[in-house]
């Protein structure tokens, strides 16, 4: 399973999604996969550095990576989530997308001081959404060394932004 080929033939491609021209990578078709899912967190808990000390994931799909390596590493989760679903202190970081705008909030006070976190999606593009998610980690007091992701489309030069700032950005399928 070297190239991860057995996982990748179980993500579609979608064409002309979410706009014309877009060749979307739809990962629900692994999600499908029992087996599948498994062999991918397996896979991606084997990467994850020993020191790590959270697992921070991007709503929604993140949610899914992250839970599934909290499960396998036995570490504690913070959600970075789309605006409106947090009750507590909160922190905010808006962050521009190809057409319009986003943002990203995370409880404070969760995060220690120092605290080393892992942070997942199941997809890096641009790295927009990544790099939005690191901001408020740091605002959050954390430290981030290494990214996850399912995916990396590394024509769209996301995952080379995060190794720029110093950031391990790693993948199972390219
Ligand atoms: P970026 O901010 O441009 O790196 O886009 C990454 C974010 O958009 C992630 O949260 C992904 O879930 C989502 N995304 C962008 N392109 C795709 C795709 O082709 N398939 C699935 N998700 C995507």
């Amino acid at each position: 399973h070297h190239d991860n080929d057995d996982l990748r033939s179980l993500i579609r491609t979608v064409p002309d999604y979410p706009k014309p021209g877009i060749m979307f990578r739809d990962v629900s078709t692994l999600l499908l996969d029992g087996a599948g899912f498994r062999t991918m967190i397996d896979r991606m808990a084997a990467m994850v550095d020993s020191d790590t000390k959270f697992i921070a994931g991007i709503e929604a799909r993140g949610f899914i990576v992250a839970a599934g390596l909290s499960y396998a590493l036995g570490l504690g989760k913070v959600m970075l989530r789309k605006p409106g679903k947090l009750p507590g202190a909160k922190i905010g970081v808006d962050y521009e997308l190809e057409y319009g705008s986003d943002r990203l909030e995370m409880h404070i006070g969760h995060v220690g001081a120092g605290d080393k976190i892992l942070l997942v999606d199941d997809l890096i593009a641009t790295g927009g959404t990544a790099l939005a998610g690191l901001d408020l980690i740091h605002q959050a007091g954390g430290i981030v060394e290494q990214s996850l992701f399912i995916v990396d489309l590394p024509d769209l030069g996301g995952a080379d932004k995060l190794r720029h700032s110093g950031i391990k950005a790693d993948s199972l399928i390219c």
